[in-house]
């Protein structure tokens, strides 16, 4: 075995048994600490043996050769005197001995003097005379040195050092090596196995008791067998917890289970009412839906035939009353509509129309409908366009419309003498992209926060006093929100009682990019924009002057303004006008009666196009109008796009209408579709019967006229029915009268017969193509 692998292993055992090493390490050092206490004094105390036994030898030295010396330092014996020393280096360790007198010349040596001191350890004795009664005297007579052997001495203490050292080193090391295999045997190993179970313990395994293979068992338990034992408790409580756990979580898996059975059972009993409900209310729908369809057949009955009274001569309370009827009528009407759209949105059978629009148009045009409304409640509308928008947009804009007004209407209704507010923004948060925000915030009386939870559910108003007042159904906001809905948009509200409410929606809205300048033919008739044209404005109240101004020189026209009839006469009599708007309602001078005298004085505008601009769009107004020589209607308040198609066909020059005659389309739909939004589909109806009824007897007029070769007669026919079917967006009738009007005024009526079976052609088509739209 060579040192290093001793060293190794010993290292090794340090590593495996780290308690027992160091055991052995601190045992080792201090029994050896002990053993070199216990060497040293044993020296010394041998040390102090070999002085006594010198100075005894010394004493005996002095006791048995000190008279032989003396009776031969008297006699001068010299041979006596070599006899005793050799006798006292007869001792042990004496060295030399020296006999120095005053009487010798030289001093008697027997042995060798040591040259150092510090290995010699000489003792001295006086010899003095003893006289004669054996008494010492005071006369010296020699000394007498013995010299011991220090370096013998010194040397045999070391070997006995030496040898107490070794024998206890080793006593030592045997002694460290067994305590070691004890502890090893008897505790080391054991706590060594103790902590391999505990780890495997820790690891789950906890079927086998703890025993400690090879400790015998004592009849008294030790301190071993104390932890043993603890730790047999410990894993016995380990697994009684664990049993535990098991007992509870079964437990709650049971509880669980049994609930998720009832909530599954709930559910399905919710779900089956859920379903219940959702069908009774389909069929409420649907009876509300019937209902309302049937009740609107009598109703319009009752509408047409207090119409044909109101048309016949009546004392003006009957008229009155009349008018109340209608009124009534109207407002009920109005309601049906609005259950037959909620009870079509309910249902999921809307599906709103999808077409390119502009925004700015649509909130103006919607603006300008409730101008006069908000105006009798002493409010005003307030628009707030953002730049950001794009010109246009390609989505439902029926329904956006209807949303739009629905809010507005109600802002207004609720706030007397205070604003409205429209705000338009596009939504380029990250949640609305391409979309576009709308706002319309009232000043108006509010809604308190209990309502405003409920307010976009059917049939809900704010409390019978709101209602009393105010009147409606409830079901203004459940329409708006489901279109909002429709339109895959949100909405919401926040109010404050008595300061005012901002309804809030968004809608998802593509925007068509700037550069494309005709929008798909299927999405919208893109119609020809009008060239600049020069207009004379007959409008009294500053601000329709204003907006309608505003529209026409948005469109790049020339706008000259007459407040009444006077300035109006006065305008016309120097400057030629390609188009004269004027209100009806005019002080002193009504609209009618400058139309008249337009026609009836030969000037320079006598030709002109005039359209009236009105709110009453009653069929026996539109027809005074006509008859005033006026050719189109706008009802008021009309957008922009209304008041462009209405320009569109009253400036289109006659020749041009020759060459579309064939193939011209019947109906224009955008005048139709702007007609249906302000007009309703009853009004509109009833505007296209006295269409029909003035188209039957203008043929039989135009025939009579014919026949008495009054041309003039038959062109100023022609024209007036031209403007009636322009005004209902019959473009293939008005074509078709425009020619014959031409035809007349220059005496070229050949083919006259032809022309009008041609016109009762178009005639029964055109109410026909009507007819199939509305329905
Ligand atoms: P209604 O046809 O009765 O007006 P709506 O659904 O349009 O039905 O409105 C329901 C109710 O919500 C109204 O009766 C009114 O109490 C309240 N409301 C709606 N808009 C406003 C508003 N701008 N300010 C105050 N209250 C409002």
């Amino acid at each position: 075995m060579t040192p290093s692998s001793v060293l190794a292993k010993i290292l090794g055992y340090k590593q495996a048994h780290p308690l027992a090493y160091r055991i052995f390490i601190k045992l080792i050092s201090l029994s050896l600490l002990l053993a070199l206490v216990s060497t040293s004094i044993q020296v010394y105390n041998e040390y102090r043996r070999e002085r006594v036994a010198l100075q005894q030898q010394t004493d005996f030295i002095t006791s048995s050769h000190i008279e032989g010396i003396r009776k031969g330092l008297w006699d001068l014996d010299q041979e006596q005197l070599l006899l005793q020393l050799k006798g006292i280096m007869n001792f042990s360790n004496v060295n030399a001995v020296m006999l120095h007198s005053q009487d010798w010349q030289e001093d008697i040596v027997v042995g060798d003097v040591p040259e150092k001191v510090s290995q010699t350890y000489g003792t001295t004795f006086d010899i003095y005379y003893e006289d004669r009664d054996g008494q010492l005297t005071s006369r010296l007579l020699g000394e007498l040195t013995v010299y011991h052997d220090m370096a013998a001495i010194q040397s045999r203490l070391l070997r006995s050092a030496v040898e107490i050292a070794l024998f206890q080193s080793g006593l030592v090391l045997v002694n460290g090596l067994l305590l070691l295999l004890i502890v090893h045997f008897m505790v080391t190993r054991h706590l060594e196995y103790m902590s391999r179970y505990t780890r495997s313990i820790g690891a789950g395994n906890l079927k086998q008791t703890l025993r400690l293979p090879h400790k015998k068992k004592a009849a008294q338990d030790d301190e071993l067998d104390a932890v043993v034992n603890a730790l047999n408790d410990m894993r016995e409580a380990i697994l009684e917890d664990i049993k535990q756990k098991d007992r509870i979580e079964a437990e709650l898996r049971y509880h669980r289970d049994q609930l998720q059975e009832q909530v599954l059972r709930r559910t399905q009993r919710l779900q089956d009412a859920k379903e219940a409900a959702e069908q009774a209310n389909k069929a409420k729908s649907q009876f509300l839906a019937t209902m309302s369809h049937e009740i609107k057949t009598p109703l319009n009955g009752i509408l047409g035939m207090v119409e044909l009274l109101q048309r016949t001569d009546q004392a003006a309370a009957n008229q009155e009353k009349l008018d109340a009827i209608y009124q009534s009528g109207d407002a009920l009407l109005e309601i049906l509509n609005g259950l037959l759209d909620y009870a079509r949105l309910e249902e999921g059978m809307y599906c709103p129309e999808m077409s390119v629009f502009s925004i700015q148009e649509l909130v103006s045009s919607t603006s300008l409908l409730f101008s006069a409304q908000a105006k009798a409640q002493n409010s005003q509308i307030a628009v707030n366009i953002s730049d950001e928008l794009a010109k246009q947009y390609y989505g439902g804009a029926g329904a956006l419309r209807q949303i739009l007004s629905n809010l507005v209407s109600n802002a207004i209704k609720f706030t007397e003498a205070g604003t409205v507010t429209i705000t338009v923004m596009p939504a380029n948060d990250p949640d609305h992209s391409d979309g576009v925000f709308f706002e319309v915030e009232d000043t108006g009386i509010g809604i308190s926060e209990d309502y405003l939870t409920q307010i976009f559910e059917r049939f809900s108003q704010a409390d019978e006093s709101i209602t009393r007042r105010f009147g409606g159904t409830g079901l203004g906001l459940a329409i708006t929100a489901q279109l909002v809905n429709v339109l895959q948009g949100e909405i919401g509200v926040t109010s404050d009682v008595g300061h005012g409410s901002l309804f809030w929606f968004y809608v998802p809205l593509a925007h068509i990019p700037a550069e494309t300048r005709h929008a798909p033919a299927q999405l919208e008739t893109v119609l020809p924009s009008l060239p600049s044209m020069s207009i004379l404005l007959v409008e009294d109240t500053p601000i329709n002057q204003a907006v309608t101004m505003e529209l026409l020189r948005q469109d790049g026209h020339r706008v000259t303004l007459a407040e009444n009839g006077t300035q109006a006469l006065a305008a016309m009599a120097s400057d030629p006008f390609d188009l004269i708007l004027m209100d009806i309602h005019l002080p002193n001078m009504s609209g009618l009666e400058i139309a008249q005298r337009i026609r009836s004085e030969s000037g320079v505008n006598q030709h002109t196009p005039v359209v009236a601009l009105t709110a009453n769009v009653q069929p026996s107004n539109v027809q005074k109008c006509h008859a005033a020589g006026i050719w189109a209607v706008l009802p008021k308040p009309f957008k922009q796009e209304s008041l462009q198609q209405i320009m569109r066909t009253q400036t289109a020059p006659s020749t041009s209408l020759k060459e579309t005659q064939g193939d011209s389309e019947l109906i224009d739909p955008v005048l139709l579709r702007s007609h249906l939004s302000a007009l309703g589909e009853q009004r509109l109806r009833k505007l296209l019967i006295s269409l029909e009824h003035a188209m039957a007897e203008g043929l039989t007029d135009l025939k009579q006229m014919h026949a008495e070769q009054d041309d003039y007669e038959v062109a100023d026919i022609a024209h007036r029915l031209a403007g009636d079917a322009d005004a209902v967006g019959a473009l293939q009738l008005a074509n078709l009268l425009r020619q014959l009007e031409t035809a007349a005024n220059v005496g070229q009526l050949n083919d006259f017969e032809h022309l009008v079976t041609t016109l009762q052609h178009s005639v029964r088509n055109t109410l026909a193509e009507f007819d199939a739209i509305l329905a």
